[in-house]
C-alpha cells in the first residue's frame, strides 16, 4: 500500500490536567480518536487528502471538547463568530469564511468556497448566506455554546478588568481545531476551524481562515494547521514559513515545524502549536504551551491520541 499519513489538533488552548475530570479527558481522547477514524476512513480506501481533513475536522467541529463549531469561544459581546479554512496543495485551491455566526459546521462552507467559488476567502453574513445557499446547516448560536466557554469568557472580562490577563491560564484563551494529511495519491491538504480566542473584539478574523498562516498545503513540500494566538501566525505567516523552510532550506518537516514555534512564536510569549506532515507522510506536532490536543495515524493503522505528554494508543472502533 502506498504511504498516507493523517494528524489532527483540537487546539493548545489545553486545560491543567486538573481542570477535568477524568471522565472528561477521555471523551476528549475518544473524539480526537474518532476524528481520527473519519480521515482514514477515506485515507485507507484511497480517497482524498482534502476530503479526510475535512472529514476529521467536520467530528472536531461536533464535539463539545474543542473550541471550533459547537463547543466555540465567545468574543466580548458573547457571540460566536468563526473561522475556517481549507486548502488542497495538489491544486494550491483554497476555501475560507470568517466571522460566520450560523454555519454549524464551518469547515464545510469553506471547502464550499474551494469548490464553488472564485473566491478564496468569504467573511460575516455574507458567509452565512453563501453556505445556506449551498444548503449547508444553518443554526442558531446557541447551538455553539456551552458551559465551559461562558465560564471562560467571565475568566477573561474578570483578568482584563484587574489587569491580569497575562495570568489567564491558556484553556481560558483560545484553542482551534485542524487537520493535515498526505493521501495515497501523494496529494497534501490541510483545514482548521476555529471560535478564535474568548472575549476577541467585535469583528476579529484570526489566523485559522488566512491561507499560509494557519492553514497551508503545498504537494511536494508539507501541509500545517496552526492553533496559538492567530495574530502571531499571521505575522509570520507560519505555514507558508514552514513550507519555504522545507522547500528552500531542504529543512525536514520536523525541524522546520519545531524551528517556528519554538524560536520565532515562542519569544512572543504566546501560546502556539501546530501540525504539519511532509510529502513523505512524516509528522509533526510541536506545541510550546503545556498541552495540545493532537493524534496521528498513518498507514500501518497504529492510532494515537495525546493531550499533554503522555500518548495513548486509540482503538479504533473497525479498521
Ligand atoms: N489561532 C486561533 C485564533 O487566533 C486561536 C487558537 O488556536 O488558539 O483565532
Amino acid at each position: 500500500m502506498t504511504k498516507f499519513a493523517l494528524a489532527i489538533h483540537g487546539g493548545c488552548g489545553v486545560m491543567a490536567k486538573l481542570d477535568l475530570t477524568e471522565q472528561e479527558w477521555q471523551e476528549a481522547r475518544r473524539d480526537l480518536g474518532r476524528a481520527l477514524e473519519a480521515g482514514y476512513a477515506i485515507l485507507a480506501a484511497g480517497g482524498k487528502a482534502t476530503d479526510a481533513v475535512q472529514a476529521a475536522v467536520v467530528v472536531m467541529e461536533d464535539s463539545p471538547h474543542f473550541n471550533a463549531g459547537h463547543g466555540a469561544a465567545l468574543n466580548e459581546n458573547g457571540i460566536h463568530e468563526l473561522d475556517a479554512s481549507i486548502m488542497d496543495g495538489s491544486t494550491l485551491a483554497a476555501g475560507a469564511v470568517s466571522a460566520a455566526r450560523h454555519i454549524r459546521n464551518p469547515i464545510l462552507a469553506a471547502r464550499a468556497v474551494l469548490e464553488h467559488d472564485d473566491a478564496v476567502l468569504l467573511t460575516g453574513p455574507a458567509a452565512d448566506r453563501f453556505a445556506e445557499a449551498k444548503g449547508l446547516e444553518i443554526v442558531e448560536q446557541s447551538y455553539f455554546t456551552t458551559e465551559r466557554r461562558k465560564k471562560a469568557l467571565a475568566a477573561m472580562k474578570a483578568h482584563a478588568a484587574a489587569g491580569t490577563l497575562e495570568q489567564a491560564r491558556e484553556a481560558e484563551k483560545h484553542g482551534t481545531v485542524g487537520a493535515v494529511a498526505l493521501d495515497q495519491h501523494g496529494h497534501l491538504a490541510a483545514a482548521t476551524s476555529t471560535g478564535g480566542y474568548n472575549n476577541k473584539p467585535d469583528g476579529r478574523v484570526g489566523d485559522s481562515p488566512i491561507i499560509g498562516a494557519g492553514t497551508y498545503a503545498r504537494d511536494g513540500v508539507c501541509a500545517v494547521s496552526g492553533t496559538g494566538k492567530g495574530e502571531f501566525f499571521i505575522r509570520h505567516v507560519v505555514g507558508h514559513e514552514i513550507a519555504s523552510r522545507v522547500a528552500y532550506l531542504g529543512e525536514d518537516v520536523k525541524t522546520a515545524a519545531t524551528k517556528v514555534v519554538m524560536e520565532d512564536l515562542k519569544p512572543h510569549n504566546i501560546g502556539a502549536g501546530l501540525v504539519a506532515v511532509g510529502a513523505d507522510g512524516t509528522i509533526a506536532a510541536p506545541y510550546n504551551t503545556d498541552g495540545m490536543f493532537r493524534g496521528w495515524v498513518s498507514d500501518d493503522g497504529e492510532f494515537f491520541v495525546a493531550s499533554h505528554d503522555e500518548v495513548f494508543r486509540y482503538e479504533p472502533r473497525q479498521k
